[in-house]
């Protein structure tokens, strides 16, 4: 039927919406905002439900409310030496007063638009700081605006310059009332998905996230309705439907089939002091499965500090070597790679295995030298860090890549690597152990291997958060553990990211040291001394010529000294808790217990409290990160933005991973039954694939 007046269409740019116009328009182009279909993409970060409006006096904490109070004034509050600023507003009713603290500007002009005296809706979470009510982030909303709308649940959304979150409701309603019943396009989810994932379609998940209904409050307010679970499901399952089409590409890659015998391995068995655990041997297993095949492997093994992922990969290296070909193996930082060669040299030398190290430091003379060796097959293993992957390195043949700490070596490095060889395999080792489906999304297109048991001897290392006011008894504890033979480490953060301070930090704390505790073998390293120097101090600590290794964050990675057994971390505030449980774990190598103390600063925020706290309560490596992953969200924690992880709008990945994983068995199911996506009931998937990723046949998948 013909309209006379146009109808609105989900395509339509919004800025012909009602009430929008060019200047809004542009505002959200900004955002990222372009059509009808992307404002309702908008989704509301919260519900207020009215029903439950508090007066301040009632308050107990932990609840979600809403209150109606009065500004009385807004408090910037400089954050010590830094820049950063805390802002308080007070609050009050008749009932009594209450805080509302931000930790950061929601956007520019924030704050000046509170008028003393006014009163505004409060809703927000109700949390006890140190024995005192107060807000953290609440939403504020202005009470003329929101008058008219009369309704009990209210979706809240995050508000932008100038655009308060009611505006945003009424453009979102309007929209949805105008985009007619016969614009809406087709329901992109085949039937049989839809069916067998519970999930309602997009319309009606839509309506229902922006026009709540109070019988739906419970959930909504959970974030856990039906609208939610369909909304989420939909952009985990777009990036998914990815993975598992580039994953079924590279099914079809013609690796080099490893048909070794496995004697080099057996041989390195043979020759260690102890058993591999179960979690090494299994691992190691799936690595050669892997080799075998007719694929090129692409696997990730995740393992603690310290659960012995070296071995695993030296195995694998083995067989490759076996086999005629050659191994890279590339470390992260050069005393990593340096430490990998010496122990390849203790335990693969023997077997014959011919070893070359190139690093950052190989003279032009060596790398020439190396060079050579490499092209005419006289190396077996190199080792070396992202020199490994300049122009000139040449290999005859190589077989495999091993890449220690994945999270440190960007996609694109990998990918650089690879063209030098003839589709080598692909190991790479990180002990920044994730949740598995997780592991398995951000790493995108790797098969996951876990460590998860931990060599048999190693006790619990003991951690304890204190105030450096329990300075002086953290020293004296550690002088103790050194007159019984121990040794230990004391190590400085980053101040202010500046490199001079880090410095002047570390050896002035040093030289107060030393003269403090004469009795103690003292040394010192950092970030500004030369690689030949740092490594005779760690060769040094490692001969016991040293007690105590005084030092910025260079020992995060590579050290293993098992005689060590008590860590002090200074300002542990300014570390992140996986940068933490890195450090921990250069103790806890040996028999004996060991020791982490870390120091708080007493300017120390809420967070940074939270985090050295945390430490406390765990040593498992997993617990850890998944913690880190929830204070730092995914972005920072993963440290990139690859693999369309940041595009989430509504979907979290650490609240949402039941559902992540729901997305991906289906994902993988299509390609599954029906690889080349040729069935009808996959062809809108098929096109939205195609049109997200711009290629027009699966074989075009990056
Ligand atoms: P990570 O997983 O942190 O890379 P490493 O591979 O460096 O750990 O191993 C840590 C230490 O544990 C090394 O000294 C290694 O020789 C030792 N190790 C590895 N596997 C075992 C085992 N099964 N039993 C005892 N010690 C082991
Ligand atoms: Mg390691």
């Amino acid at each position: 039927m013909a309209a006379n007046k146009p109808s609105l269409r989900l395509e339509t740019d919004v800025q012909y919406l009602k009430g929008v116009g060019p200047k809004l328009g542009e505002l959200f182009a900004k955002k990222g905002i372009h059509t009808v279909f992307d404002l309702l993409k908008l989704y509301p970060r919260a519900y207020e439900d009215r029903r439950a409006a508090r007066n301040i006096a009632s308050l107990k904490a932990e609840e979600v409310v809403s209150l109606k109070a009065q500004v009385l004034k807004v408090t910037p509050i400089s954050m010590g030496r830094s820049q950063r600023k805390i802002y308080d507003i007070t609050f009050r009713d008749a009932s009594g007063v209450i805080h509302a603290k931000y930790f950061r500007v929601p956007y520019r002009g924030y704050f000046e638009r509170f008028q003393p005296f006014h009163e505004y809706r409060v809703i927000g979470k109700v949390i006890n700081y140190r024995g005192r009510l107060e807000f953290h982030h609440p939403d504020i909303r202005d009470l003329e605006s929101e008058e008219e709308i009369q309704d009990d649940l209210i979706p809240i959304y995050s508000e932008m310059e100038n655009l308060t979150s009611s505006k945003i409701q009424r453009l979102i309603r309007s929209a949805l009332d105008q985009v007619s019943k016969a614009e809406w396009p087709l329901e992109k989810f085949p039937k049989n998905l839809m069916e067998k994932c519970g999930l309602i379609p997009l319309k009606e998940a839509l309506y229902q996230i922006h026009k709540p209904s109070p019988e739906m409050s419970q959930m909504l307010l959970e974030l856990k309705s039906p609208a939610h679970h369909r909304l989420i499901f939909e952009e985990f399952f777009w990036l998914e439907l990815y993975l598992a089409a580039k994953k079924s590409g590279l099914k079809k890659e013609q690796g080099l089939s490893i048909l070794s015998a496995g004697e080099f391995r057996q041989r390195l068995l043979k020759s260690l002091p102890f058993q591999l655990t179960g979690a090494q041997l299994r691992c190691a297993d799936q690595v050669h499965k892997d080799l075998k095949g007719p694929h090129p492997m692409n696997r990730l093994v995740q393992g603690d500090v310290g659960s012995g992922k070296t071995l695993v990969a030296f195995m694998a290296a083995l067989d490759v070597i076996e086999a005629g070909y050659q191994v890279a193996l590339m470390a992260p930082t050069e005393i990593l790679a340096e430490q990998h060669f010496r122990n390849a040299q203790k335990i693969l030398s023997p077997l014959g295995i011919k070893l070359g190290l190139l690093t950052g430091k190989s003279k032009a003379s060596e790398r020439k030298a190396l060079i050579e060796q490499l092209q005419a097959g006289d190396i077996d293993l190199l080792i070396g860090t992202h020199a490994l992957i300049e122009d000139p390195v040449q290999f005859q043949a190589l077989g495999l890549v091993i890449i220690d700490e994945q999270h440190r070596f960007g996609v694109q490095q990998r990918a650089q690597l690879k063209q030098k060889g003839h589709c080598p395999h692909f190991l790479v080792m990180t002990a920044t152990p994730i949740p598995r489906t997780l592991a398995m999304t951000v790493y995108g297109d790797l098969d996951v291997s876990v460590i998860d048991e931990m060599p048999p001897g190693r006790s619990p290392i003991q951690t304890r958060a204190a105030f450096e006011s329990k300075r002086k008894m953290a020293f004296d504890f550690m002088a103790e553990q050194i007159a019984k033979g121990r040794q230990a480490y004391v190590v400085y953060p980053l101040v202010d990211e500046s490199e001079k301070m880090d410095l002047k930090n570390a050896v002035q704390e040093f030289e107060k040291l030393k003269a403090e505790y004469p009795q103690i073998r003292w040394a010192l390293m950092h970030g500004r001394m030369k690689s030949d120097e740092k490594d005779e101090v760690m060769e040094a600590f490692r001969r016991h010529e040293h007690d105590v290794l005084v030092s910025t964050t260079v020992i995060e990675v590579g050290v293993d000294v098992p005689n060590a057994n008590v860590m002090i971390v200074e300002h542990a505030e300014r570390f992140g808790l996986s940068q933490l449980h890195q450090l921990r774990g250069r103790v806890g190598r040996g028999t004996h217990k060991s020791f982490c103390l870390l120091m708080m600063g007493h300017a120390v925020s809420e967070e940074g409290r939270e985090r050295t706290r945390f430490m406390e309560t765990t040593t498992d490596g997993f617990k850890v990160a998944e913690k880190d992953l929830e204070m730092r969200g995914p972005g920072e924690f993963l440290g990139t933005r690859q693999s369309g992880l940041a595009g989430f709008q509504l979907a979290n990945l650490v609240r949402d991973v039941m559902i992540l994983q729901e997305a991906r068995d289906a994902a993988f199911e299509i390609f599954l039954k029906d690889p080349e996506m040729k069935s009808a009931e996959n062809a809108l998937l098929r096109d939205e694939l195609f049109r997200a990723h711009g290629i027009t046949s699966l074989a075009g998948i990056a």
